[in-house]
């Protein structure tokens, strides 16, 4: 069996729908992972904000300017009259939901209830569409079988058993359509995979069902070999192996999100990424095979926070590394990137919400300096460690500000911590030397 995923841009217009139908219209059974149509779930995100702010008219506002926009999208879609009354009426429900919770008081709860229905509208319309065009499919509501454990992680226990359970329980069909993006928590209430995470839904499903391949359909045709957004003439790479794959996504490439390879990485079930809007095109295959070696890709970070401990002692003196480190094991903040020096420790952290109780129970025995508004630059490559011209990077960047350096920490990455300012020029830099053969070294 297959699973697909489509993103946000390839369910949000008629056209891209019509795309998708004809993509998954072949032969074999195979479960859809959708996103919200583009734009939704910030819409969503911006409307749970207008209620936290008690900002109640813009909140209404937001709201009607999203139904009308689903509604325009069903006027053109769907041209039988009871398919289209039947969607209809449960995009009012959808609707009506979201008005009643305009004067509720915010909640972390409120706010998951609210950004979980950019995907059960999407996956609603297009499961309908589908069956207006002939194909036998049904919707499988995610809410039945996807569940995150208490540390946030997949419950795969919990989705085999349900999964295959509501697979027996419908009846059965080609094409099953299921939201990306939202689950249940451990405590059974609706929560979801964080920005990004249809893709992590689409994996989580391929290594339960043991996918022969998990395919994920996006606006772009496949993994670039730098962020198009801050650089020209980037190129899609055809083939990257599970590892660099993992780096480039945990270290910011938005294609995607930064858990997506985990899932299928230990049962070898490949993913590959592919253009909706060009379908033709090879795209990237990532699986366990290795393709050459150098810097392959660079992808950035931002929001980082860096964080320099100075012993009052000597860095020597044993015990200090261990009581820094317990003290972010403590608050349940995960550290990227990590330098050291005789008398300093310099580390990152993308996550700084606890930031303020970490620095202060580290001052109690070191010197502490936070440098925020940081982007960790990430080079990543089967060994570029060990690349004859990876020790040139260093002469390329003499212009850049450079905070910190990791060198070493695997053979496949390389990261540096610039900041926010310089992270466009450091992308852009890099990208010539590297993958257009401008010689800036003197
Ligand atoms: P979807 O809605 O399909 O999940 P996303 O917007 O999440 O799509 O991801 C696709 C976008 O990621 C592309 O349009 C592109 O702008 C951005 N992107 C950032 N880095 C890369 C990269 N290295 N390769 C390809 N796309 C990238
Ligand atoms: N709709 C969600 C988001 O925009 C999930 C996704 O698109 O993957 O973050
Ligand atoms: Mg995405």
């Amino acid at each position: 069996m297959l699973v697909l995923k489509f993103g946000g841009t390839s369910v949000g217009s008629v056209e891209n729908m019509t795309n998708v139908k004809n993509i998954i219209r072949g032969e074999g059974k195979k479960i859809v992972v959708l996103s919200a149509m583009s734009g939704t779930t910030n819409a969503l995100v911006n409307i749970s904000e207008n209620i936290k702010n008690g900002e109640k008219e813009m909140a209404i506002s937001n709201i009607d300017t999203l139904y009308q926009k689903h509604l325009v999208t069903i006027d053109e879609l769907l041209h039988k009259s009871e398919l289209k009354q039947e969607v209809g009426n449960y995009i009012n429900l959808v609707f009506d939901f979201l008005k009643s919770r305009v004067n509720e008081s915010y909640s972390e709860l409120l706010y998951n209830k609210i950004v979980s229905q950019g995907e059960l509208l999407s996956t609603f319309i297009f499961s309908h569409y589908l069956t207006q065009e002939g194909l036998n499919a049904r919707l499988l509501p995610a809410l039945d079988f996807m569940r995150i454990d208490r540390n946030g992680d997949p419950d795969n226990f919990y989705i085999h058993r349900n999964l295959n359970r509501v697979i027996d329980e419908i009846l059965p069909a080609d094409i099953y359509i299921t939201q990306g993006f939202i689950c249940l928590d451990a405590d059974g209430n609706i929560a979801n995979l964080e920005r990004g995470g249809s893709d992590y839904t689409a994996t989580i499903i391929g290594s339960v069902i043991n996918a022969d391949e998990v395919q994920i359909w996006t606006d772009i045709d496949g993994f670039h070999n730098n962020d198009p957004r801050c650089v020209e003439n980037t190129h899609a790479i055809s083939n990257l192996s599970f590892d660099e794959a993992a780096e480039l996504a945990y270290f910011g490439a938005k294609i995607l999100h930064p858990q997506t390879v985990m899932p299928v990485r230990k049962f070898d079930i490949p993913v590959r990424l592919k253009n909706t809007m060009s379908p033709e095109a090879h795209g990237t295959l990532i699986n366990s095979e290795i393709h050459g070696d150098g810097i392959k890709a660079i992808a950035a970070k931002d929001n980082i926070t860096a964080i320099k401990i100075k012993s009052a002692r000597m860095l020597q003196a044993h015990g200090f590394l261990k009581k820094v480190f317990e003290i972010f094991e403590k608050y349940e903040t995960s550290i990227d990137m990590i330098t050291t020096s005789e008398i300093a420790i310099s580390l990152t952290i993308d996550d700084a919400t606890y930031l303020k109780s970490i620095t202060e129970e580290l001052k109690k025995f070191a010197l502490v300096a936070i440098d925020q508004n940081q982007s960790i630059v990430c080079l990543v490559g089967h060994s570029i460690i060990f690349h004859e011209d990876t020790h040139k990077l260093f002469q390329v960047l003499k212009d850049v500000n450079i905070r910190m350096i990791s060198y070493g920490g695997s053979n496949n990455n390389i990261s540096l911590l610039v900041h926010m300012d310089d992270k466009v020029a450091t992308l852009k830099k890099v990208h010539s030397y590297v993958f257009e053969a401008v010689s800036l070294v003197s």
